[in-house]
C-alpha cells in the first residue's frame, strides 16, 4: 500500500469547472465559529441513503453561532421533529447552503417565524418565508443544536446546486475563517470482498470471502464471483471514520468500477441499497462498495461504463485484481491482491428454490389469501420471492433482494381477533427477536388488509389500541415540557391550547415544550391549559393542568 499526494487545487479547479453555470467561486465561509472537525462526510454510507452533506462537531454542546458559507438570501425555512429538526437555506451566488439540526434561527427570523406559527396554528414549517432575509458570508444565521433526526450535537452542512438542488461535495470548496486542517492521512484500505456468484465457490466455499492483506497474497475461486470494496477516509484531526471520496478498481488491465462523491441527486438516493452490498452492510455494518453494478442502480456517480456481469478466472490462470481509494484532499492508497482460478466442481445451487423474476416485468405473486403485487423496476436485479403464512397474523415474503427500488404492495387476510374495529391497523415489519422495525398504517376493506412496502422480511398485523401517553408537566429553563409517547404507529400530531388561545407546543424526541416568551399564558396562571397528542391510527391521548400548579 502506498500514500500519495496531488493536491487539492488540481482536484476542485477540475470539478467546479465542471459545474456549468456555477460561479467559479472557490472559498466558503465557514459555517461555525470554531475549526471544523467532522463526524460525518459527503457521499458516507447511511442506512437508506448517503449522506448528502457534512457533519461538523460542535464541541459536544448547542448553542453555538451558525455562520452564513457565502452572502445570500433564505430561500427555505423547515421546522419539524423529524429530518432535519430546525433548518435553514440559504440562496446566494448559484449555490443553497443548508444548515440542519439548529438549536434557534437569527432573531429576525425566529420572530417572523412565531408569527407566521400563531397565524396558522401550526408550529410546523416548510417553506419560503414571505419576508427578506438578506445575509453576508460570516454573518450569525441562527444557533446549532440537536433537533430533527439527531442524534448528538452537531450542525449537518449542505451544499446544493441551487438550480435543481443537488448536493455537492463541500470539501470541494476551502473554507476561510476557522476553517479545517490541512488533511495529510490517505484513505484506509480495509479488504476486497469475493463473492461467489450461484454455483461458484471462493476459497471453496460458497458464502462471501472477506480478503485483507494480512491473510495471503490472494484467493481462490472457483466459476463466477463478484468483488467488493472494503475501505474508508479519516479527515485529519478527526477521531471519525468517514467514506472514502473515490474508489477504483482494474482487473487485469481493465478499469471495471471507478466512483467519485461529488454530487448526489436525492430522487435516486435510496440506491446507496444498489451501490453496497446489503448483507454486507445489514448483517456486519461492513461498507462494502461493490464493483458490479446492480441492473436497478441509477447513480450517476460512476466514472466508467459500468461492469454488471461477474468475474470468473480460468482454472490454472490468475489475474490481478488492483484497488485505489481516494480522498478530497488527493491522498490516495492502493491495494492489489490475486485471484487464483480453481478447478472446484460448480455447486449445485440449493438456494434456488425457484426461477427468479424479471425485475423489468410487473408481477402478482398469490399464496394461499396472500398476494404480492410488485410493479416493474420495483428490484435492482432479477430476485426470487416467497410468499408465505406463518399463523394468522404473521407473513413472511423473503426475498434475497431483502429491500426494493420503489414500493411494492402486499395484501393479506386480517385475523380475526383484529377485524371490524373500524379502526385503522398495523403492519409491523418484525426483526429476528419479534422486535418492531418499522409500521404501516391501514384500513381493513373487506376483511384485507393493503400496505405498500418498501422490503422484505416478516410482518405483522397487529391493532394499534393505546393512546398516546403524556407525562407530567414540568418548568424547565422558562420552558413548560411535558414527555409523550406512543407504542407502535407513532405520534401524528398534538395541540395545546389555554382557553380559547392555541399554544406553540413544538416537539423534539418525545418531548413537548412550550415557551412562557411566547407571553401567551401570561396572566391566565388559573386557566386551564390542555395538550393533546393523537397517534397515526387516531388514539388520543391528553393532559390537562394549570399554570399556577407548576413548579418553577
Ligand atoms: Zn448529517
Amino acid at each position: 500500500m502506498t500514500g500519495k499526494k496531488s493536491g487539492k487545487w488540481m482536484w476542485s479547479a477540475c470539478f467546479l469547472g465542471l459545474l456549468a453555470g456555477v460561479p467559479a467561486q472557490d472559498t466558503l465561509h465557514s459555517p461555525l465559529t470554531i475549526p471544523l472537525q467532522f463526524s460525518g462526510n459527503f457521499g458516507e454510507i447511511r442506512t437508506g441513503h448517503f449522506h448528502t452533506g457534512l457533519d461538523i462537531r460542535t464541541d459536544g454542546r448547542e448553542g453555538i453561532p451558525v455562520l452564513a458559507a457565502q452572502d445570500g438570501q433564505v430561500s427555505r425555512i423547515k421546522v419539524s421533529h423529524r429530518g432535519y429538526g430546525l433548518a435553514l437555506y440559504l440562496n446566494g451566488g448559484g449555490l443553497t447552503t443548508v444548515y440542519a439540526h439548529l438549536a434557534a434561527f437569527h432573531p429576525e427570523i425566529e420572530s417572523w417565524l412565531m408569527r407566521r406559527q400563531y397565524r396558522d396554528e401550526e408550529w410546523q414549517f416548510d417553506g419560503k418565508p414571505d419576508s427578506t432575509f438578506q445575509f453576508s458570508a460570516g454573518d450569525t444565521i441562527g444557533w446549532s443544536g440537536n433537533t430533527g433526526g439527531s442524534f448528538g450535537p452537531h450542525l449537518h452542512f449542505e451544499v446544493r446546486d441551487a438550480r435543481n438542488q443537488h448536493p455537492i461535495n463541500p470539501l470541494h470548496w476551502s473554507f476561510s475563517g476557522k476553517g479545517m486542517a490541512e488533511d495529510p492521512v490517505p484513505p484506509e484500505f480495509r479488504g476486497v470482498w469475493v463473492m461467489p456468484e450461484p454455483g461458484g465457490r471462493v476459497e471453496g466455499a460458497s458464502e462471501r470471502f472477506r480478503w485483507t492483506a494480512a491473510y495471503a497474497e490472494g484467493v481462490r475461486a472457483a466459476g463466477p464471483f463478484t468483488l467488493g470494496v472494503e475501505g474508508f477516509d479519516r479527515l485529519a484531526r478527526d477521531a471519525y471514520i468517514h467514506g472514502p471520496y473515490g474508489v477504483d478498481v482494474w482487473f487485469g488491465d481493465s478499469l471495471v468500477h471507478s466512483h467519485r462523491m461529488d454530487t448526489l441527486n436525492f430522487s435516486t438516493n435510496g440506491d446507496v441499497s444498489a451501490h453496497i452490498d446489503l448483507p454486507a452492510w445489514q448483517d456486519r455494518k461492513a461498507r462494502v462498495h461493490r464493483v458490479q453494478r446492480l441492473p436497478g442502480n441509477r447513480l450517476d456517480i460512476y466514472r466508467n461504463s459500468a461492469r454488471e456481469t461477474p468475474f470468473e478466472v480460468a482454472p490454472d490462470d490468475s489475474v490481478e485484481v488492483r484497488v485505489k481509494l481516494l480522498d478530497v484532499a488527493g491522498n490516495e492508497t492502493n491495494a492489489a491482491l490475486w485471484i487464483w482460478g480453481d478447478s472446484l466442481p460448480p455447486l449445485d445451487d440449493v438456494s434456488l428454490r425457484s426461477a427468479p423474476l424479471d425485475r423489468r416485468k410487473p408481477h402478482r405473486l398469490n399464496v394461499g389469501e396472500v398476494i404480492v403485487d410488485l410493479p416493474a423496476n420495483a428490484l435492482y436485479s432479477d430476485a426470487v420471492i416467497e410468499v408465505e403464512t406463518l399463523d394468522s397474523a404473521l407473513f413472511r415474503v423473503a426475498s434475497e433482494a431483502r429491500i426494493t427500488r420503489s414500493d411494492y404492495t402486499l395484501t393479506t387476510p386480517v385475523p380475526e381477533a383484529v377485524s371490524g374495529s373500524g379502526q385503522a391497523l398495523v403492519m409491523c415489519a418484525l426483526g429476528e427477536e419479534g422486535e418492531v422495525l418499522g409500521t404501516w398504517v391501514a384500513d381493513e376493506r373487506n376483511g384485507m388488509l393493503t400496505v405498500r412496502l418498501d422490503r422484505f422480511g416478516v410482518f405483522e398485523v397487529r391493532q394499534d389500541t393505546a393512546p398516546p401517553i403524556l407525562g407530567s408537566p414540568v418548568i424547565e429553563d422558562g420552558d413548560v415540557i411535558i414527555p409523550v409517547m406512543d407504542e407502535l404507529s407513532g405520534i401524528a400530531r398534538w395541540e395545546g391550547r389555554c382557553g380559547d388561545q392555541w399554544l406553540r407546543w413544538s416537539m423534539d424526541k418525545g418531548i413537548l415544550r412550550y415557551r412562557l416568551d411566547d407571553g401567551l399564558t401570561d396572566g391566565k396562571e388559573d386557566q386551564e391549559v390542555k395538550v393533546w397528542a393523537i397517534d397515526n391510527v387516531g388514539n388520543i391521548g391528553q393532559t390537562s393542568f394549570w399554570l399556577r400548579d407548576l413548579k418553577r
